[in-house]
C-alpha cells in the first residue's frame, strides 16, 4: 500500500466525519425533542429537572457543557434544549470564532433567553475566551476603548441567555471557563439496545423495514455510536436496494456490514489498523500516543478522540502510565498469541 492510499485510509475526516450529504441527512433524522432522544437517561432525566425549574422561575437554563465522543448526541440535546425552552438557538464552533470581534456579534444578536451552542468549545481561542467570562457570568461584555493610559473600559449589557458548550475533551478546557458553566453532563457510548432502538426510529424515517435482529445486529457494529449508526443504515438500505432485498433482514444486514469491512466485533478499518501496529510494530505495547500517530502518519488529537475511546470502552486497550497496551481481547480477535506473565506485568507497571 503506498503512502497517499495508507493516509486516505485511516484518516477520519474521510472516514468519521460526515461528508455534506451526511449531514444533510443526520438533520431529518435528529432527534427534535426530549421524548425522541433514545438512551443516556441519567443525563435526561436531570436535564428535564433543570429545564422545568428554569421555565417556573422564568429564567434561562444556567450554562450547560457537553462532553463525549464524536456522534453521540452532544449537538442534538443543544437543540432539543432550545426546542423545550421554546427559544431561538445561535450554532457555531470554537476555530470558527476567530477574533473577540466575532464573538461580540453573536453575543449583542442574542435575545433574552436564547440559546449559544459553541461546538468544540476546547478550541476557543485565548482571547475569545476571555471575553466570554464576563458574558457568561454577568451577562456583560468589556470595551476596551483607546489604548495605554487613556484606555478606558465601557460595559455593555447583554440579554440574559444559556451558553451550551459541547466539547470531546473536557480535559482540555480551562479551569476558568470550565467553573463558568452551572450543568455539566457527559455523554458515553450507547448500548446495543439503545442502538437498535434509534436504528428502527430512522429506518421508518427513511422507509425501509428492517427486522428486530437486524437492526441489533447494525447496532452492535456501530462503535456505540448513533451518528455510526445512522451511516451504517443508510449504506445498507443501499446495499439492500440494489440487491433487489424489500426490507433489511439479518443476512441482508450482516453481507452489507461485511462488505463495508465493518467486522464481527464492530471494528473498523481504522480500528483495526491501530491495534495492528501496536501488536505488530509495537509488540502490543505500551507505546505512547504520539509515537504511534507519527507511525500511523496521523494527529495525536485525532487518535485520542476518534478512535480510543472506543477502543479502551470495548476493552481491546489499556491506557497506562507508559502508553497504550493492547489487551487479552486485541490478542484474540488477530489470532496472536498472547503471553499471558508478560503482559501481566507490563500492565501492574
Ligand atoms: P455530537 O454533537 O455529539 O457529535 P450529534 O448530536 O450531531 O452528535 O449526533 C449525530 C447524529 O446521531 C444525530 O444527527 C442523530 O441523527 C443521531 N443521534 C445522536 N444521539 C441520538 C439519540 N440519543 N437518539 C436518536 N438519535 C441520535
Amino acid at each position: 500500500m503506498n503512502e497517499e492510499r495508507e493516509k486516505l485510509l485511516i484518516s477520519p475526516e474521510i472516514k468519521r466525519e460526515e461528508s455534506e450529504e451526511d449531514a444533510v441527512l443526520n438533520i431529518s433524522l435528529r432527534p427534535l425533542r426530549l421524548s425522541e432522544f433514545v438512551g443516556q437517561q441519567d443525563v435526561l432525566n436531570s436535564l428535564k429537572i433543570s429545564l422545568s425549574a428554569a421555565s417556573q422561575r422564568k429564567e434561562p437554563l444556567e450554562h450547560v457543557l457537553l462532553s463525549g465522543p464524536p456522534g453521540l448526541g452532544k449537538t442534538s440535546l443543544a437543540h432539543i434544549i432550545a426546542h423545550e425552552m421554546s427559544s431561538k438557538i445561535t450554532a457555531t464552533s470554537g476555530p470558527a470564532i476567530e477574533r473577540a470581534g466575532d464573538l461580540i456579534g453573536i453575543l449583542t444578536n442574542l435575545e433574552k433567553g436564547d440559546i449559544l451552542f459553541i461546538d468544540e468549545i476546547h478550541r476557543l481561542s485565548k482571547v475569545v475566551e476571555e471575553f466570554l467570562y464576563p458574558a457568561m457570568e454577568n451577562f456583560q461584555i468589556d470595551f476596551v476603548i483607546d489604548k495605554g493610559p487613556y484606555a478606558k473600559t465601557i460595559k455593555f449589557n447583554l440579554k440574559p441567555f444559556t451558553l451550551v458548550g459541547a466539547t470531546t475533551r473536557s480535559g482540555l478546557l480551562t479551569a476558568p471557563l470550565r467553573g463558568r458553566f452551572g450543568i455539566f453532563h457527559h455523554l458515553d457510548f450507547y448500548s446495543p439496545e439503545d442502538l437498535s432502538t434509534i436504528i428502527k426510529h430512522s429506518a421508518k424515517k427513511l422507509d425501509i423495514k428492517i427486522d428486530d435482529d437486524a437492526s441489533l445486529e447494525i447496532a452492535r457494529r456501530s462503535r456505540g455510536t448513533p451518528r455510526i449508526a445512522n451511516r451504517l443504515l443508510r449504506r445498507i438500505r443501499d446495499y439492500a436496494q440494489v440487491k433487489l432485498a424489500k426490507k433489511i433482514d439479518l443476512g441482508t444486514a450482516a453481507a452489507a456490514l461485511d462488505n463495508l469491512r465493518i467486522d464481527k466485533a464492530g471494528l473498523d478499518e481504522i480500528d483495526r489498523k491501530v491495534l495492528k501496529v501496536i501488536l505488530e510494530t509495537y509488540a502490543g505495547g505500551p507505546v505512547g500516543v504520539e509515537s504511534l500517530a507519527a507511525t500511523l502518519n496521523e494527529e495525536a488529537d485525532t487518535l485520542i478522540d476518534t478512535v480510543e475511546p472506543f477502543l479502551l470502552k470495548a476493552g481491546f486497550l489499556k491506557r497506562t502510565s507508559r502508553g497504550r497496551l493492547a489487551t487479552e481481547l486485541a490478542y484474540n480477535h488477530f489470532g496472536i498469541k498472547y503471553n499471558k506473565e508478560k503482559q501481566e506485568q507490563l500492565f501492574e507497571k
